[in-house]
């Protein structure tokens, strides 16, 4: 019999469900595991525990129930599932209902129900897992923690967009900002490693991954971030295009026959670094190409990197209004915590703001390792710190569970 506590964390796509078991203490990740192609022929699950990965076919239900029958199967085998002490649930929209994680009851169901017309890819398959799970696991409290729920403290100034008033009051359209256990938690890690208190630490923290946001933050809380009603609006991503006239959109409905849903492929899934390249959605491929020997994939590669680093610059200036001092600029993500090439794209064009970077600390600070890699003359710091969203669901859940 386990004597540890720990997490079961969620995080359940329409076709997908990534798992996690996970000591909220210390945040040690004792298996993971990831269900793919749900629903069809060729569903996997894999599994990696102490090293070890394991690829299995969901024959028998492939379903997310499935998914998590067979994850159950493993703890047990692992001697791992009677050591959980609650389940978190990585919620994708909370609206303007969630301003933080919520224990899950039959009404907190109710609300993200009604705030899935927001999300409507997401937010549904958020409940089939939280749903399975309550099924699964009848005797643990389950926990949702909600991407947009950090960003609830934006200031309406930002929050508004600049379109007819009613548009917000009858239909709840702003923005939201998603990336919010990213962004809360490399803040965090942020005023631990300044020695402040976190209600007094201000920093532009900047995720760039498949996805990429950046974020405000003043005296802790969120004020400002690039995402929106959707995950679509801001910053260049792997195949999303971030900010775009609204105009584009009706240009190519009406003079070339664009319906919404090609409209919705063109921008969630053909532009950001995909389409700009017409190469690869992924960093370190376009890395590879600048840095190869292929002429033309070159220039190609080149001009997505050089879109993506001008838009991150922009917005890291721009935020700088949103702030009344700033103590860091945050890098995380896969490409913020990893590519020392975009970090220093990105700040070679912040001259203005008297910001620079030290680039041997540059090269340094990657695979995992933090650091301040800001050059000494630097007006501002810059660091490097790896995200975590999972060790935060996990610590929400056993909080809200063990308060309950
Ligand atoms: P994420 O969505 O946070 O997992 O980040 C995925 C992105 O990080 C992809 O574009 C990867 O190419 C990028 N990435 C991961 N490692 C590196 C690296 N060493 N150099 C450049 N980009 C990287």
């Amino acid at each position: 019999m386990s004597t540890e506590k720990n997490i079961l964390v969620l995080n359940c796509g329409s076709s997908s469900l990534k798992f996690a078991v996970i000591n909220s203490t210390t945040g040690d990740t004792k298996i993971t595991g990831l269900a793919e192609r749900l629903g069809s022929k060729e569903a996997t699950i894999t599994v990696k525990y102490k090293g070890n990965k394991q690829v299995t076919e969901l024959t028998k239900n492939n379903q997310h129930l499935g998914a998590i029958e067979y994850l159950v199967s493993e703890l047990h085998a692992n001697d791992l599932s009677d050591s959980l002490t609650a389940v978190g649930h990585r919620v994708v929209h909370g609206g303007e209902v969630f301003t933080s994680s919520a224990v899950i009851t039959d009404d907190v169901i109710a609300a993200i129900e009604e705030t899935s017309g927001l999300a409507p890819l997401h937010n549904p398959a958020n409940l089939v897992g939280i749903k399975a799970a309550q099924a699964t696991f009848p005797s643990l409290p389950q926990v949702a923690v909600f991407d947009t729920a950090f960003h609830q403290t934006m200031p309406q100034k930002a929050f508004m967009y600049a379109v007819d008033n009613d548009l917000y009051n009858e239909k709840g359209i702003r923005r939201y900002g998603f990336h919010g256990t990213s962004h809360y938690f490399v803040s965090r890690e942020a005023a631990k490693h300044l020695q402040q208190q976190d209600d007094q630490t201000s920093v532009i923290t900047v995720h760039l991954g498949n996805g990429c946001s950046i974020c405000a933050i003043e005296n802790g809380n969120s004020v400002d971030t690039s995402m929106g009603l959707t995950p679509a609006e801001g910053l260049v991503m792997g195949t999303r295009s971030g900010d775009v006239d609204p105009g584009l959109i009706i240009y190519l409905m009406n003079q070339h026959n664009y319906s919404a849903q090609q409209i919705d492929n063109l921008l969630n899934k053909q532009s950001g670094l995909l389409g700009l390249s017409k190469l690869s959605n992924d960093c370190r491929t376009l890395e590879d190409a600048v840095f190869g020997n292929d002429e033309a994939q070159q220039q190609q590669a080149k001009l997505a990197l050089d879109v993506f680093c001008y838009r991150v610059a922009k917005y890291i200036a721009s935020y700088t209004v949103a702030l009344s001092h700033l103590d860091a600029i945050v890098f995380t993500g896969g490409i913020g915590e990893n590519s020392n090439y975009i970090r220093s794209q990105v700040i070679s064009q912040l001259s203005i703001l008297k910001i620079s970077l030290d680039e041997q600390q540059n090269e340094l600070a990657r695979f995992g390792n933090a650091g301040e890699i800001q050059a000494t003359d630097s007006q501002f710091r810059v660091l490097v710190i790896p995200t975590n969203e999972e060790w935060v669901i996990a610590r929400d859940a056993a909080q809200l569970s063990e308060s309950k």
